[in-house]
């Protein structure tokens, strides 16, 4: 359903109020009457729909293989576990010394500001975190900047999620400069699908934080297929990027949704027109219920080499596979 309508200055929390959570109407809208909405049903029941009615515009109307509908349509494949699937595919309740903070990798650490996002994707790793237990109040803030605080080799600051850009502008700003007045901090990094889900997320309430902090900012973006990015979020972009905020993009390799050289070279592609730098392609994390979307390493290193024909080195992301207890990803 491709339809192009002016951007309005509609506030994005009233997008967010207004999402998708309805399979029958999600189904309705997108003319798809031949799936079988029972067991679209039965498949929320472990993790809900949620889609942004501006993504829902970028899906092609009644094409089941659509490639970004099958990031969002829940399938009964979700309901098969394989012994490869887990509930935490990278053991990050293992690595929290504090709550709300996951400290994985030397030199950076992780929070975990916000337990929901715009989107629902099917395939995503944390999909049955714990946000509960991971929630920050007054005191755990307070507990996560002394463990900032008391640890000089911690460089960056890493805002994640769910998806940090629920959290509403002030709290972030507020955050922020709280951080900002820790001295060994030089960068905050925040890891979002929102910009690309919702643009009129990029407010200028949202510049103005990030360009007022001492931190260097850094934005890791998430998108997968070149037709998530329309002209609005295109916008929204450059609006980021003017502002000096570094433009990152991470993806995951889906079977049947970005799993070839073509459609990763177009992504890339359009990233770069937007100011945008890809960074890492990741191969599927095994969580249960997202085996489907698997792709396997062979398959993966043609797409690279075939990537690497098309593209120069530079648009090229790296492939990446996180293992729970390795030091840093594993690259190929
Ligand atoms: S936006 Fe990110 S955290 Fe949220 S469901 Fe999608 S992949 Fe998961």
């Amino acid at each position: 359903m491709h339809t192009s309508s002016p951007i309005v200055p509609i506030l994005w929390k009233a997008v967010l109020a207004d999402l998708i959570t309805d399979p029958d109407e999600l189904c309705d809208l997108l003319g798809l009457s031949e799936l079988d909405r029972t067991n679209i049903k039965k498949t929320c029941e472990g993790f809900p729909l949620r889609v942004p009615r501006s993504y829902l515009s970028r899906v092609k109307a009644a094409d089941p293989q659509d490639p970004l509908l099958l990031q969002i349509l829940p399938r009964t494949e979700e309901l098969i576990s394989t012994d490869a699937a887990q509930l935490d595919p990278l053991q990050e309740q293992q690595f929290s010394p504090v709550q709300g903070l996951l400290h994985k990798y030397h030199g950076r650490v992780l929070i975990v500001l916000s337990g929901s996002c715009a989107i629902h994707c099917r395939y995503c790793f944390r999909r049955h975190f714990p946000y509960e237990d991971a929630r920050i109040g007054k005191t755990q803030w307070q507990a996560i900047l002394d463990y900032i605080a008391a640890d000089s080799s911690i460089s960056e600051v890493i805002f994640s999620g769910g998806d940090p850009l629920n959290s509403t502008d002030a709290s972030l700003a507020a955050k922020s400069a709280d951080l900002s007045t820790i001295p060994h901090l030089k960068r905050l990094r925040i890891h979002t699908r929102q910009p690309v889900m919702i643009p009129q997320r990029v407010n200028s309430q949202l510049l103005n934080w990030t360009s007022e902090i001492r931190l260097n900012v850094v934005m890791v973006l998430h998108s997968n297929h070149a037709n998530e990015i329309d002209h609005h979020v295109k916008e929204a972009l450059f609006k980021l990027r003017d502002n000096g905020i570094s433009l990152l993009n991470q993806s995951v390799l889906l079977k049947g949704i970005n799993d070839n050289a073509q459609v990763l070279a177009q992504l890339n592609e359009r990233l770069f027109e937007c100011g945008v730098l890809p960074y890492y392609l990741h191969m599927l994390d095994p969580v249960q219920g997202a085996m489907h979307f698997e792709v396997s390493k062979e398959r993966a290193m043609q797409i690279k080499t075939d990537l690497q024909a098309m593209l120069p080195g530079y648009l090229v992301p790296r492939f990446a596979i996180e293992e729970p207890h390795a030091l840093n990803k594993t690259t190929f």
